[in-house]
C-alpha cells in the first residue's frame, strides 16, 4: 500500500509539476543550513489558492524561514500586490530574500526582521490585510491570532499551521507548542468575529493540522 509521502510525490508530480523557482529555493535554504520546516508543495500550492480565490492583495506571514510559502503567496497577490512577511533569524531573512529575488517577486515582498511580537506593533493603522499566515513559534499562536484580528478587515483570511501536532494537542502533558495548538483551536472557536475551521494533514510533514478562518466583522 502507498505511504502518505508516496501519495504526497505523486500529488506534487501531478497537481504542481516541475517549478524551478520553488525547487531553487528549497536547494538554497538546505545549502544554508536552514531547517526542512517549510509547508510542503501541496500546502504551498493551497496557501497560493486561498489567496487567489479570495482575491487577496495584501498577505501578512509570520515565519518566513526561506522563504518558500512567501513566494507561493506574493504569486497569488499580483503585480500589484503586497506580502509582508516577519522573520526572527537574520540569517533567515537573507535566504529568503535572495530567493524571493530570483523568483522574479522582489518588488512585491517585504521582510520585517525581529521578533514578531515586536514588529507586529508597528503595521497598526496601515492598510488591513486580506490573509494572514501564521507559521512561526507555535507557541505565540494565540497572540499571533489576536494580532492577526487587529489587522485584517470583515472577509479576510487566517491560516494557522500545525495546530495539531502528531495529535499531540490532546495530551495532558502536551509541549508548549502542542498546548498552543489546543489554544489557538478554542480562541478560534471562541471568537464571535471568526469562523473557523481545521483540516488534519498527512503527507511528506507528517501528522499534522491548518486552521482556516474567516474574519466575519
Ligand atoms: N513559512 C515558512 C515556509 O513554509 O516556507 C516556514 C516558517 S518556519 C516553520 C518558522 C520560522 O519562524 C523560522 O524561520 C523561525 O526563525 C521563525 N520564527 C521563530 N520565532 C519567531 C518569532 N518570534 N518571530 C518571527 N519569526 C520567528
Amino acid at each position: 500500500m502507498a505511504s502518505p509521502e508516496d501519495v504526497d510525490r505523486y500529488l506534487i508530480e501531478t497537481l504542481i509539476g516541475d517549478d524551478p523557482a520553488l525547487t531553487a529555493a528549497l536547494a538554497a535554504s538546505d545549502a544554508a543550513g536552514l531547517p526542512s520546516i517549510a509547508v510542503s508543495p501541496p500546502q504551498g500550492k493551497l496557501l497560493y489558492l486561498l489567496a487567489r480565490s479570495s482575491g487577496a492583495r495584501r498577505v501578512l506571514e509570520v515565519g518566513t524561514l526561506g522563504g518558500y510559502s512567501t513566494i507561493w503567496l506574493a504569486r497569488a497577490v499580483g503585480e500589484a500586490g503586497r506580502v509582508v512577511t516577519l522573520e526572527y533569524s537574520r540569517d533567515h531573512a537573507e535566504v529568503a530574500l535572495a530567493n524571493i529575488d530570483r523568483a522574479g517577486l522582489g518588488e512585491r515582498v517585504e521582510v520585517i526582521v525581529g521578533a514578531a511580537l515586536d514588529t507586529l506593533p508597528g503595521l497598526v493603522g496601515g492598510t488591513p490585510f486580506d490573509l494572514v499566515f501564521l507559521d512561526a513559534d507555535k507557541e505565540n499562536n494565540p497572540e499571533y491570532l489576536r494580532w492577526a484580528l487587529r489587522l485584517t478587515r470583515p472577509g479576510s483570511l487566517i491560516v494557522v499551521d500545525n495546530v495539531i501536532r502528531r495529535g499531540r494537542l490532546l495530551d495532558d502533558q502536551a509541549d508548549a507548542a502542542a498546548t498552543a495548538g489546543r489554544a489557538t483551536i478554542e480562541l478560534l472557536a471562541a471568537q464571535p468575529q471568526l469562523d473557523a475551521t481545521v483540516l488534519q494533514t498527512v503527507g511528506a510533514k507528517g501528522w499534522d493540522g491548518l486552521a482556516v478562518a474567516v474574519v466575519t466583522d
